[in-house]
């Protein structure tokens, strides 16, 4: 039995992963594989059609938002978003949260100018600034929803008149949350919503075309809008897959009862952090992220002995980002309660021993 607690790409439902197999050799009884059909057939675009709707439905989006599936993964919305919201002669706002958000920063100072209204660098980014002000001319203001590398999580949305852009790559369709207060929301799939290689935006069209620049015509969200998410070939099998993680979400009774689990598996092992002395938390505990928990042990020699004793367990990816250290509990939604239950035992355990 094996445990998987990789950040991303990372735990799909098992349920997934056997009707994304049967669809390799034989899509719905065509006799042909999914990988196999073109992109405009009836087959293939039912199959974007119900990914686009299981993401409104589950996110509870107005009529407004479009909806799309996007190629270059969450990284490249990094340049995308400045590319089509922010003007030469405009500024975004942007919070310094962590990893991400710094290369979300370095890109969008290629078209605007950018003003970081707070940084939490100067304790790692171990806690999420607050108190700060956005200002009201910001063209839009862009923070990372979770920081996957550090283990902090936003558990509010800001208050502001200014358009609301996300990374939500590693906490989407994890927690309830008015989404319809986002302009923009993107997230890299591998992790809350399917396979690897493709990414969801979502985009309110009323903040589109207003920098006045010359865009290509796969970085204007209003071709992908126009064409319905199929400007070009999408990635059709990972399409495919996110398809199939939405309605599995769906069945399990959606973002509200999925939250419910994420809070009780995050719970516990926070717990087992705190409950025992050898492992220590760096995160600020009001901002501890329920996707990513990180942790340390003061000595490296016995860190070193974790690691090795959690292989042998079956635990997969619960070494640390290397700019972090330490441990990186990553527990999306697919991941059963089971699991945590599993490694928190192994933790207390291993801390009696050491203790
Ligand atoms: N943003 C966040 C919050 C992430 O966790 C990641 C990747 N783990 C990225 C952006 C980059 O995603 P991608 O590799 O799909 O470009």
């Amino acid at each position: 039995m094996v445990h998987n607690f990789n950040a991303g790409p990372s735990i799909l439902p098992k349920e997934v992963f056997q009707a994304a197999s049967e669809a390799i050799l034989n899509y719905n009884n065509m006799g042909l594989s999914i990988l196999e059909i073109g992109h405009r057939t009836d087959a293939f675009q039912a199959v974007m059609d119900e990914a686009r709707s299981l993401v409104k439905e589950l996110m509870q989006l107005n009529d407004q938002k479009e909806v799309l599936f996007l190629h270059g993964g969450a990284s490249t919305q990094f340049f995308q978003v400045p590319m089509n919201l922010l003007a030469a002669d405009r500024k975004a706002a942007y919070l310094d949260g962590g990893t991400w958000g710094v290369k979300a920063i370095k890109d969008a100072k290629l078209y605007g100018t950018v003003e970081v209204v707070a940084s939490s660098k100067d304790k790692n980014y171990s806690y999420i600034p607050d108190g700060y002000t956005i200002p009201n001319d910001a063209a839009y203001f862009h923070y990372t929803t979770n920081n996957t590398v550090e283990g902090t999580q936003m558990h509010s949305i800001p208050e502001t008149n200014v358009p609301l852009v996300a990374d939500m790559s590693s906490d989407i369709l994890s927690t309830q949350m008015d989404f319809n207060r986002f302009s923009l929301i993107y997230a890299g799939a591998q992790k809350n919503i399917g396979a690897a290689g493709v990414n969801l935006v979502i985009v309110d069209p009323s903040i589109l075309g207003k920098a006045d620049r010359a865009l290509p015509t796969m970085m204007d969200y209003r071709e992908h809008i126009k064409n319905g998410s199929m400007l070009n070939t999408p990635p059709v099998f990972a399409v495919y897959v996110c398809m199939l993680t939405l309605r599995w979400l769906k069945q399990q009774g959606g973002v509200a009862a999925i939250q419910q689990i994420n809070e009780k598996k995050a719970q516990l092992l926070y717990d087992t952090i705190d409950q025992n002395s050898i492992y220590t938390a760096p995160v600020a505990k009001k901002d501890r992220s329920r996707m990513n928990a990180v942790f340390t042990i003061q000595d490296t020699e016995v860190e070193k002995e974790f690691l090795t004793a959690a292989k042998a367990e079956g635990f997969y990816g619960v070494k640390g980002h290397r700019s972090v250290g330490g441990f990186r509990i990553s527990m999306y939604n697919a991941l059963p309660y089971e699991s945590v239950v599993t490694l928190t035992e192994f933790m207390k355990e291993f801390a009696t021993k050491k203790g």
